[in-house]
């Protein structure tokens, strides 16, 4: 059977040697801690003038943004949605976006039109936000890609960059069908974790600057069955569910390193998100670390919910609907581009010459170690840019990033990775990929930065 299996995938290279208990070789050599692959000829399957690695928020302002300025474009997804954290991991929450207009408020629009949105107003007047129906948003971004002309691969996983001088002009992608090439001419990393662009050779750093520590993972899930009239007033009459959350800590019921229960009322009749489980110490680039942490973040799943049903008015019939199919992963790489954004850029809000992205949520620091959250705002009724020069990669010249994983300082990620901020950072990089193509141009470097603001302007970017 093994000898079966790894025949199939050998693609014709030379039958197995005999094995010396130490595993089979096939023609590559194997030692206790590497085994040295035979080289192989790949297929090029499909070929592109823009191609984008993940179809999170990141990737999807820009594979939409490139596919309506009418280049070819291929979105790349290791799932079988679109939307990352909005979907595989069942977020529901948006946080306020004021100064975020373009793609991202269409996707507003249509999701409230579809009775898919339910607002709320932040505190400190920092704007509305919202939660979305997590299944209503997969059909809509569905169409929306299709609509604009994106070819969608599904059930492809980013594995490596073919890189020819500073270009990266294919990824190699592993599928059903195999490890094969995709060509492109423009390449976006929208991974969230900065995959291509690591493999690509481009620097990058990790985690807050003392320790390299990174923000804890979250398992988000729901519970339904919830009399939300009176779960409300419960919430109101104790916010957050502090004073019964530390309640029960104190008495040992609750494991959960958070200091109270994040959660509320998404658009669905008497369904509610949580986005209260704590995972520290995880490193959402190390699959053994995803892996414990999917385990333990269902584990404490459990602990919530138990709770919830225990103390909380209107959840007393309450059940866990459904948890997150990938584990919410707040933080891993930022990649060294040639600029990096700063907390000070983000408090003092400013001003970029080559501003792309607008934002106003605050640098927003859940514990990587345990209990507590650092919040840091930037002054009410001001914005913070981010700078085309964030989202390019230091030393290659048809990279673009739209992603969380641009580069900034562990503070400054905290405030600029929320999804609405994202997509208006990926908007903007799929245009620029576009103009790089439409005009050949030799470098992401060589875009007309003015040029770039001002059709962002017209396709309704507030920059
Ligand atoms: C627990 C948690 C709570 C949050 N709360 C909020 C909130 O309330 N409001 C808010 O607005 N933001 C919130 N955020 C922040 C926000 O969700 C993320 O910062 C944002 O989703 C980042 O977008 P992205 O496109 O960079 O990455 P992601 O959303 O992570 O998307 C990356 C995509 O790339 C795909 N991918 C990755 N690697 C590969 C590969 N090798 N091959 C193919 N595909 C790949 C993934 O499957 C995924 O679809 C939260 C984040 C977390 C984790």
């Amino acid at each position: 059977m093994r000898k079966f299996v790894n025949l199939l995938c050998n693609h014709g290279n030379p039958l197995p040697l005999a094995s010396d208990g130490a595993g089979v070789s096939l023609g590559g050599i194997m030692t206790p801690s590497t085994y040295l692959e035979p080289a192989r000829e790949l297929p090029v399957i499909d070929e592109a003038d823009v191609v984008v690695v993940g179809g999170g928020p990141g990737g999807l302002g820009a594979a939409i943004a490139a596919g309506r300025a009418g280049v070819r474009t291929i979105l790349i997804e290791r799932f079988g949605t679109f939307g990352g954290t909005w979907t595989a991991g069942i977020l529901s929450a948006i946080m306020p976006f004021p100064f975020v207009r373009g793609l991202f408020k269409e996707l507003h629009e249509k999701l409230a039109a579809d009775g898919a949105w339910r607002g709320w107003h932040a505190a400190n007047n920092y704007g509305d936000g919202g939660t979305y129906d997590s299944e209503a948003i997969k059909v809509l971004l569905d169409r929306m890609v299709v609509e604009a002309g994106v070819v969608p691969y599904f059930f492809t996983a980013f594995s490596d960059v073919v890189r020819e001088g500073d270009r990266v002009t294919g990824v190699i992608v592993e599928s059903k069908e195999g490890r094969a090439v995709i060509r492109a001419k423009q390449v976006i990393d929208s991974s969230g974790d900065g995959d291509l662009c690591v493999r690509a050779g481009a620097e990058f750093e990790q985690g807050r600057g003392e320790d390299g520590a990174v923000q804890p993972m979250t398992m988000i899930f729901k519970m339904v069955g919830v009399d939300s009239a009176r779960a409300i007033r419960a919430k109101q009459a104790d916010p957050d569910f502090t004073k019964a959350w530390q309640a029960a800590k104190a008495a040992g019921e609750i494991t959960v390193p958070r200091e109270d229960v994040l959660a509320g009322p998404n658009p669905r009749e008497g369904e509610w998100n949580f986005n209260t489980t704590r995972i520290v110490g995880k490193d959402g680039t190390k699959v053994r670390d995803v892996s414990d942490a999917m385990i333990e973040g269902r584990r404490q799943v459990a602990e919530v919910a138990a709770f919830m049903r225990k103390y909380v008015d209107g959840f007393q019939n309450a059940i866990v609907s459904e948890t997150a199919p990938h584990i919410g992963v707040r933080e891993t790489r930022r990649i060294h581009c040639d600029y990096s954004v700063t907390s000070k850029d983000v408090i003092e809000v400013t001003p970029f010459e080559d501003c792309i992205a607008r934002g106003n949520w605050f640098i927003d620091i859940h514990s990587p170690t345990g209990e507590g959250t650092v919040r840091i705002h930037p002054p009410a009724g001001k914005w913070y840019e981010v700078p085309y020069r964030s989202i390019r990669p230091q030393g290659l010249d048809n990279v673009l990033i739209a992603s969380r994983c641009i580069d900034s300082s562990h503070e400054a990620h905290a405030a600029i990775r929320i999804t609405p901020q994202v997509m208006a950072i990926g908007e903007a990089a799929g245009l620029a990929a576009a103009t790089c193509v439409k005009q050949n141009l030799a470098s992401t470097r060589d875009v007309d930065v003015k040029a770039l603001r001002e059709e962002l302007r017209k396709r309704g970017a507030f920059v």
